[in-house]
């Protein structure tokens, strides 16, 4: 099995309708052993040994709840909306892009525009 965020792993993300709360960061996740995004179904991989991931940290009440962005336009695939990510190979380019979510949140003043995947790449510390 090549990189820790398979396919299976993957197939548990899904798509958040809408989030209640308050964005607190922009952030970046690395994942050393690699990030695969996949469909199961019909085996199609569209990515590949990535190794950042976006996301947000999101305060709702008294808890903190860690959201990754959703690639956008969405990826549909065997007829079902696919809880891709966005994912990186190089830290730069992960910078640039939550650099323009941030800036898209300070426009809008909310996730509106943002497509959120709930979190399930394991913890990597
Ligand atoms: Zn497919």
């Amino acid at each position: 099995m090549i990189g820790a965020v398979n396919q299976q792993e993957t197939e548990c993300l899904r798509i958040q309708e809408e989030m209640m709360g308050e964005v607190t960061d922009v952030l970046i996740f690395p994942h050393e052993p690699g990030i695969n995004q996949g469909c199961k179904k019909c085996r199609t991989v569209y990515v590949s040994g990535h190794k950042y991931a976006l996301g947000l940290r999101v305060k709702e009440g008294d808890n903190t709840h860690d959201y990754l962005i959703g690639v956008d336009p969405p990826v549909s695939c065997c007829g079902e909306q696919k809880a891709f990510f966005q994912s990186f190979v190089s830290n730069e380019e992960a910078q640039a892009a939550a650099e323009m979510v941030q800036a898209q949140i300070n426009r809008d003043g909310s996730t509106k525009n943002l497509r959120l995947v709930d979190w399930a790449i394991p913890s990597s510390n």
